[in-house]
């Protein structure tokens, strides 16, 4: 089946008891046991596992070309259920712009897990080779970038890292498997935060870790979740699972919208720089064409004058809100740098917008009396 036919069909089979077509949400959180003390469905407890989640698990499986996929209470959760597993003494090569969420647990928690990481700008594959050290035993891709959208080279950097005995991990929330698959260009896991466009309606949070073979790595990331703790919930897994059927149509119009978007921008005096894979001036275009289906809705700019200015015209804006995440039905604005904090290293005039399923026409519209001079 084609990727549009199995974001709508994988793990949707009738409900095989009642014949419900849409999938049933099971709330028990234990499971009847036979006299023999085996469990008939295959479930005991719902932290270990329970059939909503299952069936999106099957489903992310079969989207991302993975054996195994495990749901986590959030994406957060799915990335340091990767990173736990690492063996004491590791180093992590991450991008230089990763997400900040990330950044923070790496600064914490790095140290007491006796793991080391190194930052590097991943879309320089010489820079990647040159970070490189014996300890390295997980190179961790984000593509594109948040928030400059760089794109790095999933296919090369996966040879690079195997040739060194290396895992290559990919956080793929920003494209989705729609537009993007990097366990056929050779990483060998993926991640999401299903907070964003898998779930789409900026009302679930939740996380996914898909391994393409790797059974150690699959039972490492298994064990984390139960052990900590790191669930789903049945009402949670269910509504990710309802936004997989639209993800496709959503993403095409996220794309649509957005390179109309980025294309006003790019000619408007007040923005200094549009950083959007779509455009042929950005320094990823041609990979990105390359590696990727079509484009993410995710931009940002930089407006001229900076702090004050990017601030006033995210005020001005009547359309998009101006919040945090990304991934909704509903365009979004956000000042990165007031909301990565002190240590922010995003300039002071970049805004981050997500580009929502509205008409084009309304978005470039409200951008256009927000950057008009005053
Ligand atoms: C939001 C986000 C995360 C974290 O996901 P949560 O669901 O908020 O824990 C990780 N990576 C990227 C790229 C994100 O945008």
């Amino acid at each position: 089946m084609k990727f549009d036919t199995l974001a709508v069909h994988a793990g949707a089979q009738p409900d095989a008891e009642t014949g419900a077509v849409t999938p049933p949400m099971h709330l028990s959180t234990t499971f009847v046991h036979a006299p023999d003390g085996h469990a008939p469905g295959g479930f005991h407890y719902i932290r270990s596992g329970h059939p909503t989640q299952d069936r999106l698990e099957q489903a992310m499986a079969a989207l991302e070309g993975g054996a195994h996929a495990f749901a986590f209470g959030s994406g957060m959760a799915a990335i340091a259920a990767v990173l736990a597993g690492l063996p004491a003494g590791s180093a992590v090569l991450f991008p230089d712009d990763v997400y900040h969420g990330l950044r923070t647990l790496v600064q914490t928690w790095f140290p007491r897990w006796s793991l080391t990481a190194a930052y590097v700008d991943q879309s320089d594959i010489e820079a990647v080779r040159a970070a490189w050290t014996a300890q390295t035993r997980l190179l961790w891709l984000e593509t594109p970038s948040n928030p400059r959208m760089k794109v790095a080279d999933i296919a090369a950097l996966a040879t690079l890292a195997h040739e060194r005995g290396a895992a290559v991990g990919v956080d793929n929330t920003f494209a989705t498997p729609a537009l993007q698959q990097p366990l056929a260009l050779g990483a060998d896991v993926v991640v999401h935060s299903a907070t964003k466009y898998l779930g789409g309606h900026s009302d679930v949070q939740g996380g996914l870790v898909i391994v393409r073979d790797d059974a150690a790595l699959a039972a490492r990331v298994a064990a984390f979740r139960r052990d900590a703790g790191a669930v789903l919930s049945p009402f949670n897994a269910w509504l990710i699972l309802r936004g997989l059927r639209t993800l496709s149509c959503r993403m095409e119009r996220h794309g649509r919208n957005a390179l109309a978007v980025a294309r006003f921008l790019a000619g408007h005096a007040r923005v200094t720089a549009v950083h959007f894979p779509g455009l042929p001036g950005h320094p990823g275009h041609a990979l990105a064409k390359r590696q990727m289906r079509g484009d993410s809705g995710m931009l940002s700019i930089e407006i001229a004058g900076g702090r004050e200015d990017a601030l006033a015209v995210a005020g001005r804006l009547r359309l998009f809100v101006n919040a945090t995440s990304l991934g909704g039905c509903e365009s979004l604005v956000e000042h990165r740098a007031s909301i990565e904090g002190a240590d922010a290293i995003v300039p002071e005039g970049l805004l981050r917008l997500s580009i929502g399923v509205e008409d084009a026409d309304d978005l470039i519209a409200d951008l256009d009396q927000a950057l008009a001079p005053r």
